[in-house]
């Protein structure tokens, strides 16, 4: 179990994850004494600022683009997602997700505790992602349910707060749909989920700078014939070989690695170009 909290920046990534399901946790506890701190991963009330999902805000956006009211008082919690993922890349996704979180924790059993041979990731082009970005906002303006079933971070804090209040009857749904994706995920094609179907996951990563925060590889220092930190990144990019910023989630796995190999000439690290 040690090694799903080995190397500075997964312990600190872990403990990250930890925290936000507690977070929550104590949110939903106290959702009824306190209005300071409100919501779940769809929308976020924190005192006067509302933070709200992209792709949620987006669709809410396209289904009453001719009415006067623009929610011009959510503009500020669609844009702090967004101003995020363009300074540090994708970091909610792998710091701070519980998708994430909970499929980092299964696959780790499934490969570790039970020497399940690992599966092929999912590929898909950058083209193919925004055809299918595209669709799912037109699906979501559409058919108003649609975003709230698709985003996995949503539909797990609600199936969290369900619990907390008892409300057995409505979790069966979200459950299901969620163990569904899970299982996809884990026996059908490895990260099919955050790679391509999530549009919260592809929003964000459009919404990245190329001069943010990323993962460099020096060029004066070779790898020679190492490449384990592709074996070890959980998105299965290579980041050996230099090409893995679209994908790239920011969690600091394979500069673990390549630190806990190679000490100090480590040709990967974290950097703002
Ligand atoms: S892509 Fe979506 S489900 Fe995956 S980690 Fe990011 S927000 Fe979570
Ligand atoms: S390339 Fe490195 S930082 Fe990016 S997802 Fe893979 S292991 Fe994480």
């Amino acid at each position: 179990m040690k090694d799903f909290f080995k190397g500075k920046f997964t312990l600190t990534r872990r403990l990250f994850q930890i925290g936000t399901f507690l977070f929550f946790l104590a949110v939903y506890y106290t959702s009824h004494k306190q209005s300071f701190l409100l919501g779940t991963f769809y929308s976020f009330k924190l005192g006067p600022i509302h933070i709200v999902d992209p792709f949620i805000y987006l669709t809410y956006l396209g289904r009453n683009l001719l009415k006067a009211d623009l929610f011009v008082w959510t503009v500020t919690g669609f844009l702090i997602p967004l101003l995020i993922a363009f300074l540090f890349g994708r970091v909610f996704c792998s710091w701070i997700c519980p998708y994430n979180f909970l499929y980092e924790i299964l696959d780790f059993l499934k490969t570790h505790l039970f020497r399940k041979k690992p599966l092929i990731y999912f590929e898909a082009s950058p083209k193919s992602k925004k055809v299918w970005l595209a669709l799912a906002l037109a699906l979501g303006i559409f058919i108003p349910p649609f975003p709230y079933y698709i985003l996995m971070p949503g539909l797990l804090s609600v199936l969290l707060h369900q619990l907390v209040l008892h409300l057995y009857s409505f979790i069966l749904f979200s459950l299901l749909l969620i163990l569904m994706v899970l299982f996809v995920d884990l026996f059908f094609k490895k990260r099919i989920w955050c790679k391509f179907i999530c549009p919260t996951g592809l929003i964000l990563g459009m919404a990245r700078w190329k001069g943010g925060l990323r993962i460099i590889k020096r060029k004066d220092l070779t790898c020679k014939e190492c490449a384990l930190c592709s074996f070890e990144c959980p998105l299965g990019l290579t980041p050996h070989l230099g090409n893995h910023l679209e994908d790239c989630y920011n969690c600091g796995r394979c500069v673990d690695i390549c630190k806990g190999l190679r000490k100090k000439e480590n040709p990967l690290d974290f950097k703002f170009l």
